[in-house]
């Protein structure tokens, strides 16, 4: 099975980013193949079609370079989110190489690219992160390292222990890394087991562990949906006790911890009622 894949021009690479800390997105492509049931991105992609076909039809942005290279020398410097609302690293990456030659340009014109994806694929542009060290940094997604859950919920990814070793060999090459473990789904991945080896594995790689709870959208509560039942509990869900208990044990094991809703790693963390 292969994803539909259109072409588009766009006027503006770069993005004014709604979140907080990055002042820009870039997304190179409108669609995302790993098809995540949870997945928010689609209530932000304008296009109806890959919007209500979430995951079958990919735009690719065949001319965000050379938008992105204009840009770059008549807009301020400063943080860009690559692949807020897709994955940069999707497969379709490897062929047309948008993410990587848009992080080059990015970081060759003192721009800081904070990257998150659950794609190995990003291996691939080590030689150009290394280069950077210290402009860039790289977020892995892991809502769980069981790929049983996983399937369920990110049928196309990679296995998550394919993302930790990926996110080893990042850190390993002193890039700044960060987990992301979200959404946190009722009785799926909220078992202290789970979030014990992901704080571990965070700690093992130094990276800063991100949390967010499963925020319900109203895709989700048709009743033939994947996460209807999970998305109804989540509602009443004990999300400050969870939390609580998150911060915990990244005390314990001298992990850096902050809610996700506010994810790249240059944010503070805040007092845990503006994220329930
Ligand atoms: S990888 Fe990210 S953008 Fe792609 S479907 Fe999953 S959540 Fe959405």
């Amino acid at each position: 099975m292969k994803p539909k894949i259109t072409s588009i021009r766009v006027r503006e690479a770069l993005s004014k980013s709604g979140l907080p800390d990055l002042d820009y997105a870039l997304n190179p492509y409108m669609g995302c193949w790993h098809a995540c049931t949870y997945c928010y991105a689609r209530l932000y992609t304008h296009l109806r079609d890959i919007a209500e076909n979430w995951g079958e039809i990919i735009a690719v942005k065949e001319n965000i370079v050379e938008v992105l290279r204009h840009e770059v020398k008549v807009k301020k410097p400063g943080v860009v989110g690559v692949g807020t609302i897709t994955d940069a690293y999707q497969p379709i990456e490897a062929s047309y190489k948008l993410t990587r030659q848009s992080i080059s340009i990015l970081l060759d014109n003192g721009f800081h690219a904070s990257i998150q994806t659950k794609n190995t694929l990003v291996l691939r542009d080590l030689d150009i992160l290394v280069e950077h060290r210290g402009k860039v940094d790289v977020g892995f997604t892991i809502t769980s390292l069981d790929k049983k859950i996983t399937s369920l919920i990110e049928p196309r990814a990679p296995p998550p222990k394919a993302r930790a070793r990926a996110l080893y060999k990042v850190s390993s090459e002193g890039i700044e890394t960060w987990l992301f473990y979200g959404p946190i789904i009722p009785r799926l991945n909220d078992d202290l087991e789970t979030i014990k080896e992901l704080v571990e594995l965070a700690s093992a790689t130094n990276s800063v562990f991100y949390y967010d709870k499963l925020r319900v959208k109203p895709f989700m509560l048709n009743p033939s949906h994947p996460l209807y039942i999970a998305a109804k509990r989540a509602r009443n869900y004990p999300w400050r006790r969870l939390y609580e208990k998150i911060h915990e044990i990244c005390r314990m094991k001298r992990v850096e911890c902050r809610p996700g809703m506010e994810y790249t790693p240059t944010r503070q963390t805040s007092t845990l009622d503006k994220y329930l």
